[in-house]
């Protein structure tokens, strides 16, 4: 019996996407001044006082932003 067909079950190719998705993500963020690190989101507490994510760093509101 040759019935056992070695086929591989394509388990592990699902993070494919999603590190092609966060190089490309990360050359259209700005980085972060503190740390370096590309700013996903910048969370406003107070006028002129944010923070950045996910690295956490205390960063100025709209000085990140790129047009
Ligand atoms: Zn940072």
């Amino acid at each position: 019996m040759t019935d056992d067909d070695p086929s591989p079950e394509s388990a592990d190719v699902t993070t494919a996407p999603v590190d092609e998705r966060a190089a490309a993500a990360a050359q259209s963020l700005p980085d972060c001044p503190r740390c370096g690190r590309p700013v996903w989101v910048v969370t406003v507490a107070e006028p002129g006082v944010g923070t950045a994510s996910p690295c956490g760093c205390p960063v100025v509101p709209g000085s990140l932003e790129r047009e």
